[in-house]
């Protein structure tokens, strides 16, 4: 329930963040990632069917911090280099806290002798740690050099 509804307020959240980078690379990584999302929150309404529980109803209050966080840059940093390397630093401990929530379901899930459930957890997993690979090197690449100029 509580990566339920992180995944439902990055959905909310990412809208706002492929608005505010002028990045074409960063914007279209955002716009994949939201794509990305909407299945991952599926994924756990599939999780959520199969084991016959109503994922509604709770709130993450860890996501609910970092995405407040990830708004007081955008408010913060007005040159949009510096605010690009900001919005990064911002998605990237996203991706850091949701890997550290799929990567506890999962082992939860095997311990608990759902292999079919701890296979899809570790595929959400997967592609969250492929995200926060593309933004380091985004980062480290153009970004955060751009944003030093
Ligand atoms: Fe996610
Ligand atoms: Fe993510």
């Amino acid at each position: 329930r509580d990566l339920y509804n992180a995944e439902a307020q990055i959905l909310e959240a990412l809208p706002r963040m492929i608005r505010r980078t002028a990045h074409a690379d960063l914007k279209r990584g955002f716009q994949e990632h939201y794509q990305q999302t909407e299945q991952q929150l599926h994924r756990l309404e599939e999780i959520g069917n199969m084991l016959g529980q109503d994922l509604r109803g709770h709130t993450c209050k860890g996501m609910k911090g970092l995405i407040a966080e990830g708004e007081e840059a955008m408010k913060e940093f007005t040159d949009s280099d510096v605010l690009d390397a900001a919005l990064i630093g911002a998605a990237q401990r996203v991706e850091h806290y949701e890997m550290a929530g799929y990567g506890c379901a999962r082992t939860y899930a095997n311990l608990l002798g759902l292999a079919d459930q701890a296979t899809i957890l570790q595929r959400t997993l997967d592609e969250e740690g492929e995200t926060d690979k593309r933004l380091t090197e985004l980062a480290e690449t153009v970004i955060n050099i751009d944003a030093l100029k």
